[in-house]
Formats: C-alpha cells, structure tokens, sequence
C-alpha cells in the first residue's frame, strides 16, 4: 500500500444561522456568556475545529450508512475498517485494524473579510459575536432558567480545508462521493450546540479540487488541479 497523491478540498463554509461551538473555557469568560464560542487564542476571532466538522460528518454518515453499532444503548463510531466511513473518517485507535483514515479535516478560519465586517459592526454583543438569552424551564418548579449562550453571527464565513490521502488501492471518485455526501448531510444538519433550537445551519460549497504527488513534493510543492 502505497501513498498515491494528496488531493485537496478547498470551501467556503457559511453560517446560515447563528452558529455556537463552545469552548471549555468556562471559568475564563468572566463578565462574558454563561456559554462562550471557541476562539483563536492569538487573533480572539471564533473559528471552526476541524475536530467538530469532522466528528459531524462521521456521525452523520454512519447514521445513513447503518453503521451504528448500538453497545449497551449507547451508539458508537463504527470499528469494521472495511467500510467507506472507516475508510474515510479512520477508525478508532482501540480497534485491531492499522488502516489509515484518508481525510484530514484542518480547522476553519473565518474568512478576513467577515472578520472585517464583524469587527466594525456596532451590533456584535462581543469581539466578533452577539449573545442570545435562552430560556429553559425548570419541569418540577416552573422556574425560568435564561442563560446566555454566545454566537457567531448569520452570514460569517470560514475557510474550509479538507486533505484526501489516497492511496494506491482507493478508488478516488468514490472517497470524493463519501466526502461529499457527508457535507450535503451537515447541511442539513447542523454544527455546534443548540441545534434543535436553530442554531449552526450551515451551507458548505467546495470551491477547488486539486492533487498533490511525490513529483510535486520534489520539486516546486504547487498543486495541480485535479481531472476528475
Ligand atoms: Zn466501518
């Protein structure tokens, strides 16, 4: 088995609502949301982790597919190693099979341009966000809990970078297909928290396709636009 090219998905993802992936700096946010957004610790602007895109489509996928194995009422990653999700997506270190997973998800940086507009809009709540009072009712006292939960506006829109490593025995079009048919079902879905509430709809459009082989990586390290 042997690494055949690099193939490179480029994207534009944007936020049709607005859009919450939670940091675990809770205690950090003082004078902040109840619930912060991830962000970048040098530029503070929130940004998508690939970890979060790529755990969605994964889950997505394997929902459609029927590989879910169900353990102790618990749903879980598929472990096979032989079907188009754990080719893809890899499977989990614990599992006997040494097969690399094919995609890399890097994290999504919001586009310079919203950045721009965000930072000088006089209607963010913070840096770049606005805040969203949410109310959920206590069942046993009817008591009102609002809690404010922090968001990236509608409309912002990150870089979106996807690495296909393909080898030698992969059949191309169809890891593409898999790709591709896990971001239509993120997009019809959601990202981050809150979804249910109408939060993290997103549209995904790929904007390139292009490869990389080991002549590439020899010499001048330029992609070459992929004929497929
Ligand atoms: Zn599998």
């Amino acid at each position: 088995m042997k690494l055949d090219k690099k193939v490179i998905i480029s994207g534009n993802i944007k936020a049709l609502t607005g859009l919450h992936i939670g940091g675990s700096g809770q205690g950090m946010a003082i004078g902040g949301a109840d619930s912060p957004v991830l962000r970048d610790p040098i530029t503070n602007i929130p940004y998508i982790p690939g970890s979060s895109l790529k755990g969605k489509m994964r889950s997505l996928l394997e929902k459609i597919t029927g590989k879910l194995p169900i353990k102790n009422g618990k749903a879980e990653p598929c472990k096979c190693g032989n079907c188009d999700v754990c080719t893809v997506f890899g499977v989990p270190a614990e599992a006997d099979s040494k097969l690399p997973g094919r995609l890399i998800v890097r994290d999504a940086f919001m586009k310079p341009e919203s950045a721009d507009i965000l930072d000088k809009s006089n209607n963010t709540d913070m840096p770049y966000t606005e805040v969203k009072t949410e109310v959920t009712i206590d069942r046993i006292t009817s008591k009102a809990n609002p809690r404010q939960i922090e968001r990236v506006p509608s409309g912002a829109e990150f870089d979106m970078q996807l690495i296909l490593n393909v080898y030698d025995e992969d059949d191309l079009n169809s890891l593409l297909n898999t790709v591709e048919t896990s971001l239509k079902l993120v997009e019809d879905d959601y990202l981050g928290g809150n979804g249910t509430r109408g939060y993290g709809q997103v549209q995904i459009d790929i904007t390139g396709i292009s490869y990389k082989d080991e002549s590439i990586y020899a010499g001048d390290n330029v992609a070459q636009k992929l004929e497929a």
